[in-house]
């Protein structure tokens, strides 16, 4: 496919446009990835908390393309945190998925009041030493909250998946992932649809390049530098949202989109979600 790489740094190869299936129904997922996959899409974004596991790897399985050109990534969830309850987690999530490896295995939030992440990021050290996830990383990690990963243990987060929009830019995250290596992936990279796709400014951009607001949204992200894994169940959304390859924005226009950030959040908190 036409969808371009990034090295993580740990050296393995992830696309920087995958399909994200929050909100699926297990049911409905196989067709979903198995939709997404025909319209070119080879990275696919779930967690255990999503329910749809086995759908996903129902939809991977049936795609017919082999494993190794496939990405997948899925997360712990908050209840799983620490050691032991980790390495179980992850057997049922690899269990359910029907595979026996994931591209990429995230903590899906710090849970700072619980204070595990620095043991639940040791068992994920063991399962990456494994080889069952060929990369680990973080979601909804602050700075503080990387800084004592990076302090207290030996692996750097391949990934933080972060919520990233253009309400929403996180320039400091950024910062800090930059400059230790971790690769930035937006969540809700489209503000789940809402409000910023009825901004004049990237309404005008999409008329002006024949694109659509989301296509823009998405050339932004992909400029920046951040992975996304914008999610559809609509058939023709989900192949218009990765034919972004096609048009490139300018300077200028990327400035005037730099200027809609408002530090607006449509999920929780990351210092408080649990
Ligand atoms: P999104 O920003 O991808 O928006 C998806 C919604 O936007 C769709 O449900 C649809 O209503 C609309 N949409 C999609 N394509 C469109 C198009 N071309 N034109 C107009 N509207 C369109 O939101 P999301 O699903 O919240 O985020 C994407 C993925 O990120 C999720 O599926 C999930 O994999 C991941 N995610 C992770 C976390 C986390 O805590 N790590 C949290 C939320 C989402």
């Amino acid at each position: 496919s036409s969808v371009p790489t990034i090295t993580l740094n740990n050296g393995s190869v992830m696309p920087q446009l995958g399909f994200g299936v929050w909100q699926v129904p297990d049911d409905e997922a196989a067709s979903a990835v198995t939709t997404a996959i025909e319209a070119g899409y080879r990275s696919i974004d779930t967690a255990a908390i999503y329910e749809n596991e086995r759908g996903t790897g129902r939809g991977l399985a049936s795609s017919g393309v082999p494993r190794e050109e496939l990405f997948v990534t899925t997360k712990l969830w908050n209840a799983e945190q620490g050691y032991d309850s980790t390495l179980r987690a992850f057997d049922a999530s690899l269990n359910r998925l029907g595979l026996d490896y994931v591209d990429l295995y995230l903590i899906h939030w710090p849970v700072p009041e619980r204070d595990k992440y620095v043991d639940t990021w040791k068992a994920f050290e063991k399962i990456n030493s494994e080889g069952r996830a060929k990369a680990v990383g973080v979601s909804n990690f602050n700075p503080v909250h990387l800084r004592r990963l990076l302090d207290e243990t030996g692996t750097v987060p391949a990934v933080n998946q972060i919520e990233l929009h253009p309400h929403l830019q996180q320039s400091e995250a950024r910062a800090f992932h930059a400059e230790h290596g971790i690769a930035t992936e937006a969540w809700s990279p489209l503000g789940q649809g809402k409000d910023l796709l009825q901004d004049p400014t990237l309404n005008s951009l999409a008329g002006k390049y024949g694109k659509s607001p989301a296509q823009v949204v998405l050339r932004w992200h992909l400029q920046t530098g951040n992975v996304v894994i914008p999610k559809s169940v609509t058939p023709s959304r989900i192949r218009e949202n990765i034919d972004v390859f096609g048009f490139e924005l300018d300077e200028s226009e990327m400035a005037d989109i730099a200027k809609l950030n408002s530090d607006s959040r449509l999920g929780p908190d990351p210092d408080t979600m649990n």
